[in-house]
């Protein structure tokens, strides 16, 4: 048998269907190595395990699921709890975020995520663009990323603030873009820079040099309610040219809108998703939720970035989703991670359980609808479930999170694209080491089977920090 045609199965007890929402039992798949996809996907007919090959992976007795699909991140940011969002794109050099953002991949695909809606380097270019290329060539392990590269945000929106100190130098962290030409033109950029998706900004608040949320020397003695609100940095215009500009070039647009009113000029502008919406200032939910029915929008709420930076908001976060989750809005399960840290993504679907929303829907959300927002077939793979030709991205759980809370924190088998980097709660192959050549063996067989399971961890992994709560900017 040529190399190219090798294949093995994965062997199941339990796994779950996310285009049925059902965990179905004795389910086996087959991949084939040289393309790492999926071939084949049947039921056995017993739990008779003498079919069972030395070349097959026994996962029988875990929960299988297709690998997650992070909807919102940022594989350069770490939390903003160790340091906040500015001072990362202020004081880090390009090699420390890359080196972070190598380890987040990693961290990030043996916590389960074989893919990355990555929506903002912030403020390092299009640097996620070669990390993409880099995952994509097996230089190192790491989801499969989907970026974004630099956000479009209009004139003095997003970020650093200078005003007062107009003269000061700051990375920049936007493509800045204005008019419906500018917005175009930017979309261009975007893409002609490695874009595979388009992020906008629909609006950002901008009074935090005004207003600061701090006691001591900057302490302003009479705030107003509202320090920082989230105020619209587009017209529905440019966003309608935005989006439009983005369908040409066949690439999905996410607008990260801070209130419920923007995300209904983002909804009506047809953007692919909504990012966020953490407030509603002006009692427009009910019309937002129509909108994004309506317009068939997907909402990423990134629950667990509210939780981790704007705590005060999370309840009515928590009840909104809800309402949009029993009204009929897609929903996709991103985290804004980065903000808080890789690894522990699974966060997202944890509150969005906690909200309420069924465990089926949740995981549905985050493979299916992880894959929706990347674009769907625009994106130029499936994943996200178990079909024939879909990407051979399978995790399993090592409990079973209809009984176990936490279990989707216990990832114990991970394979992506057929190759597999976590085994028996294991990280596998993380480091490649060069071969002497084996003359022997060469001269014996060219045609050995190379064992997918014996080889040994090369690397331990760091535990991630636990969540804290602190105050920092969103992106
Ligand atoms: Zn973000």
């Amino acid at each position: 048998m040529p190399p190219s045609s090798r294949t093995f199965k994965v062997h199941t007890s339990i796994l779950f269907d996310p285009k049925k929402k059902a965990f179905l039992k004795n389910i086996s798949i087959e991949v084939d190595q040289a393309s790492g996809s999926i071939i084949n996907v049947y039921k056995r007919h017993d739990e008779d395990r003498t079919t069972f090959t030395r070349h097959d992976i026994d996962l029988t007795g875990q929960v299988v699921l297709p690998g997650f699909v992070d909807s919102h991140t940022h594989i350069f940011l770490h939390s903003y709890n160790e340091r906040s969002g500015i001072q990362q794109m202020r004081d880090e050099s390009a090699v420390e975020r890359t080196v972070r953002a190598t380890n987040h991949a990693r961290i990030a695909l043996l916590s389960g995520y074989t893919t990355y809606r990555d929506l903002g380097t912030e403020a390092l270019g299009s640097a996620d663009a070669n990390l993409r290329d880099c995952i994509n060539r097996g230089i190192t392990p790491g989801p499969r990323l989907f970026v974004a590269t630099d956000a479009l945000a209009s004139s003095g929106s997003y970020e650093i603030r200078r005003e007062n100190r107009s003269t000061l130098e700051v990375p920049v962290a936007s493509d800045v873009a204005d008019g419906v030409d500018g917005v175009r033109a930017a979309v261009r950029r975007r893409v002609g820079a490695g874009a595979d998706i388009i992020k906008i900004y629909a609006d950002y608040r901008r009074k935090v040099m005004r207003f600061p949320n701090t006691e001591g020397a900057d302490r302003i003695l009479f705030p107003p309610d509202r320090r920082n609100p989230a105020i619209p940095l587009y017209t529905q215009q440019e966003m309608m040219t935005t989006v439009d500009e983005a369908r040409i070039a066949e690439v999905p647009v996410a607008a990260h809108c801070g209130e419920a009113r923007t995300a209904i000029f983002a909804a009506r502008a047809g953007v692919t998703s909504v990012e966020h919406v953490f407030e509603d200032t002006y009692g427009k939910l009910d019309e937002m939720i129509k909108e994004l029915v309506k317009n068939k929008v997907i909402w990423v709420p990134t629950l667990a970035t509210a939780e981790a930076e704007a705590p005060q908001f999370l309840d009515w976060c928590k009840s909104a989703v809800k309402k949009a989750h029993d009204a009929g809005v897609r929903l996709a399960a991103g985290g804004d991670t980065g903000a808080f840290h890789h690894g522990l993504n699974v966060r997202e679907m944890e509150l969005m359980i906690e909200a309420g929303i069924p465990l089926e829907d949740v995981l549905e959300a985050c493979t299916v609808g992880g894959w929706e927002a990347c674009g769907g077939d625009l994106c130029g793979f499936r994943f996200g479930w178990f079909a024939k030709g879909n990407r051979a991205d399978i995790i399993a759980l090592a409990t079973d999170p209809r009984k176990d809370r936490k279990a989707l924190r216990k990832v114990s088998f991970v394979m992506k694209d057929g190759q597999v980097w976590k085994k028996d709660g294991v990280p596998l192959g993380l480091v490649n080491y060069p071969q002497w050549p084996d003359e022997e063996a060469e001269a014996e067989s060219s045609d050995e089977w190379t064992e997918l399971s014996t080889a040994q961890p090369t690397m331990s992994m760091s535990v991630p920090l636990p969540v804290c709560r602190s105050t920092g900017s969103l992106s």
